[in-house]
């Protein structure tokens, strides 16, 4: 086990779209490692996910935390389908862009369909934050950074964020689009994988119902 160096904004590999990780090297000494590693340098940092590039391994991987109860995430070749024009913005953070904060409006739910650290496909409705954190954490393997999403002038340093709050509440700047200041409910539903995404909403939809 060990600990990985993170890499920082300004290190091209952060920029760099990430190729598929080929499914035949899943059960592969370097890969169980870099999963590992990937899970303890997140746990070590406290980050709500952590993807392959930031450890300097061009490979469409992420680990994430989805529900603060649950164990991680090990997501492989993940791909997302917005689900909603409705977006939900929150101030990200990024453990390449260490001591900055910005508020990104993101799509509020997505599905989500990958293979898991055992080969398996899987699928994920996610709805609020882990619909937020499983974008940012997916853009890394395009090479996209959430400060690129950010409204530029809500971007904070750490100890100014914390001493002066929100910037777009003090600046009374309008939402990004409508609707985007009503945090919806956190899910992580877990879906059949071969649903196709619209069908999967509905799917999950009837699971809520179901469970009210
Ligand atoms: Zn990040």
């Amino acid at each position: 086990m060990a600990i990985l160096k993170v890499a920082q904004l300004g290190h091209p590999i952060l920029r760099i779209v990430a190729p598929p990780l080929d499914p035949e090297r899943i059960h592969a000494p370097e890969i169980r490692q870099l999963i590992t590693d990937m899970l303890e340098t997140m746990a070590e940092y406290e980050g709500a996910g952590l993807a392959a590039p930031q450890v300097h391994v061009s490979t469409r991987l992420v680990v994430l935390t989805l529900d603060a109860d649950e164990p991680p995430e090990i997501w492989i070749n993940p791909e997302l389908t917005p689900l909603t024009d409705q977006t939900e913005a929150v101030y990200e953070g990024c453990l390449s862009i260490a001591g900055l904060r910005g508020r990104v409006a993101r799509p509020a739910a997505v599905h989500a369909r990958y293979l898991d650290a055992e080969g398996t496909p899987r699928a994920f409705f996610l709805q609020g934050f882990p619909a937020i954190v499983a974008q940012h954490e997916c853009d890394h393997l395009d090479g996209v950074l959430y400060i690129d999403k950010a409204d530029p002038r809500t971007l904070a340093f750490l100890p100014e964020f914390q001493r002066f709050g929100p910037l777009h509440q003090q600046l009374e700047l309008p939402p990004q689009q409508e609707g985007d200041d009503e945090p919806l409910d956190d899910f992580a539903i877990e879906l059949d994988p071969t649903l196709e995404p619209h069908d999967a909403l509905a799917a999950a939809m009837r699971h809520h119902n179901l469970e009210d």
